[in-house]
């Protein structure tokens, strides 16, 4: 996993978060469609990640609650901006990351953290029921390292889920013996 995170050689580090950021909102995105039948206004009437209640801050720097839902509405639209954004996300060589880039990748990777969080929190039931947990702690634990080798989220903001991180870095996986699989098959 670790290398899987690392930057790989020769390769600019805004290309690297950029692409990184568009693969995690997908998988992301594909987890939360898993169970978004389940989160509804009534299931979420707040915006539940680990611990807290996340408040969804508008464009004018107000803060204000919102749904489980309403949250992910809104941040998959304004991922969907950044990340299509050509100021900000340039497609072409000729052109080089602006200042802006890193707060607004920053800003993908902490809806992207709560979504996973309000998962967790709200819906992991659900998840162990669709058989997704193992899909949902890999995902988790990826985009953890990513963030914290690229100083992408706030360290309060990571220690929400320290426990969480703890576990799942020393659960062992399980073991793979040609033995065992000889005589299963
Ligand atoms: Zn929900």
């Amino acid at each position: 996993m670790l290398m899987l995170v690392a930057l790989p050689k020769g390769l600019n580090v805004d290309e690297w978060l950029a692409s990184n950021a568009s693969a995690f909102y997908n998988h992301v995105s594909l987890m939360y469609g898993s169970i978004s039948e389940f989160c509804t206004i009534s299931s979420c009437p707040t915006m539940k990640a680990w611990s807290t209640q996340i408040q969804w801050t508008n464009e004018k720097g107000r803060k204000r609650k919102c749904s489980g839902p309403q949250y992910a509405d809104y941040a998959a639209s304004i991922i969907q901006k950044i990340l299509t954004d050509e100021d900000l996300v340039p497609t072409k060589q000729s052109k080089e990351f602006s200042k802006a880039f890193r707060p607004a990748i920053q800003k993908t990777f902490r809806f992207l953290f709560h979504l996973v969080g309000h998962m967790y929190t709200c819906h992991f039931r659900t998840i162990v029921n669709l058989e997704l947990h193992p899909h949902l702690n890999t995902l988790y634990l990826h985009l953890l390292l990513f963030c914290a080798e690229f100083n992408l989220l706030d360290s309060k903001e990571m220690a929400l889920s320290e426990d969480l991180t703890t576990a799942l870095i020393h659960s062992s996986p399980p073991p793979r013996t040609s033995g065992s699989h000889a005589r299963n098959t």
